[in-house]
């Protein structure tokens, strides 16, 4: 995975021991953590003063995460991030493809000098980094910080909260190994991961099954009342207004996963979910084949991500932004039939 540019930088990293700040992106997720944290404790272990910086709020089914005592919250502790990006010799750039990913702490990286390393899976990376690693056949950023340990350090750096952490992260965005896994290699990483000492078990229950009573409560109301299925595209759709969120008393983290919901319906093969912002419509979009979600995002919704997993922006209000998205539907009426 690591060219020899590349390799040598890393190896002279840990070698000279110089404070390294790894950042992933806004509104987090299970890999932007599990990776984050997996490189964080490896790092540490090698002797590197270590920080791991994320724009924003880390949802509680990850907060249990080894080495979450690293994470620093750029949204909540803004002068403690602002000086160890300052501080910082190499910048690592976790599981994202653009600089825009990470809000307003963009800005904050403009005066520093640091190297910056990108290790990402998402299509088209921008190129903002000194060095850029990006596998985006890979079903995680997770599975390529282990693969980047490996080739660094043969077998021995991998322990059970370092596995804990990798294994989160492949787990989450694979759908728990439902999509993005479909290659033998992954499994041979996880493999590795049991063998050293996760509770697999316990690491599902912590992340999928860790839910608040109003979180499935929203999660009916969506099934029941908010779903719109368009048979004619396959495709099927929920939104949720600001109103409606704060209804079910929404935390951090509440709507990862509703994306999916529709799947279960038989022929169903593009999905997407509105949340009604402040000022804008976050969108998450879905897909089942060759159907590309990240164009749709890319070309429409000032997003991106991947082939079957995408998300974007629009900034006009919620039912124009459902109508935008129907009349793209239409557009691509051929291709989803
Ligand atoms: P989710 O729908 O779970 O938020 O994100 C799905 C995928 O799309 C993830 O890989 C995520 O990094 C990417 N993604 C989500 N929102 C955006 C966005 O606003 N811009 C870009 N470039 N990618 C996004
Ligand atoms: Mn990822």
């Amino acid at each position: 995975m690591l060219n020899k540019q590349a390799r040598q930088k890393i190896e002279s990293i840990i070698a000279q021991k110089e404070p390294v700040v790894v950042i992933s992106h806004i509104n987090p997720d299970g890999d932007a953590i599990g990776s984050s944290a997996a490189l964080a404790l490896y790092l540490k272990k090698k002797g590197v003063p270590v920080t791991v910086v994320i724009p924003n709020e880390v949802p509680d089914f990850l907060r249990w995460l080894p080495g979450f005592e690293m994470v620093l919250t750029y949204k909540k502790n803004r002068d403690a991030c602002r000086k160890v990006v300052s501080e910082a010799a190499t910048l690592v750039f976790v599981d994202f493809n653009d600089p825009g990913r990470i809000g307003k702490l963009e800005k904050d990286l403009e005066s520093s000098d640091a190297l910056r390393i990108l290790i990402d899976h998402h299509e088209n990376p921008a190129d903002f980094a000194d060095i850029t690693i990006s596998e985006s056949w890979r079903g995680s950023a997770g599975e390529m910080i282990y693969l980047l340990m490996r080739e660094i350090d043969g077998s021995g750096f991998l322990d059970k909260e370092i596995a804990t952490c990798l294994y989160v992260a492949i787990m989450t965005d694979t759908g728990n190994f439902r999509y993005g896994s479909s290659y033998s290699e992954i499994f041979n990483i996880a493999g590795e991961l049991v063998t050293a000492g996760i509770d697999k078990d316990q690491i599902f229950t912590n992340v999928y099954d860790s839910y608040s009573v109003s979180r499935m409560k929203l999660m009916g109301y969506c099934m029941s009342e908010k779903m719109v299925v368009l048979p004619d595209y396959h495709a099927a759709y929920i939104s949720l207004t600001r109103e409606e969120l704060k209804r079910f008393d929404h935390q951090v983290g509440d709507t990862e996963g509703f994306v999916n919901i529709p799947f279960t319906i038989k022929g169903i093969r593009v999905t997407a979910l509105f949340i009604e912002k402040k000022d804008h419509v976050k969108i998450s979009l879905r897909s089942k084949g060759n159907f590309s979600v990240d164009k749709m995002a890319s070309e429409y919704f000032r997003g991106g991500g991947h082939v079957n997993a995408a998300g974007g922006e629009y900034d006009l209000p919620l039912e124009k932004t459902i109508k935008k998205f129907e009349s793209i539907l239409s557009e691509f009426k051929d291709e989803l039939h």
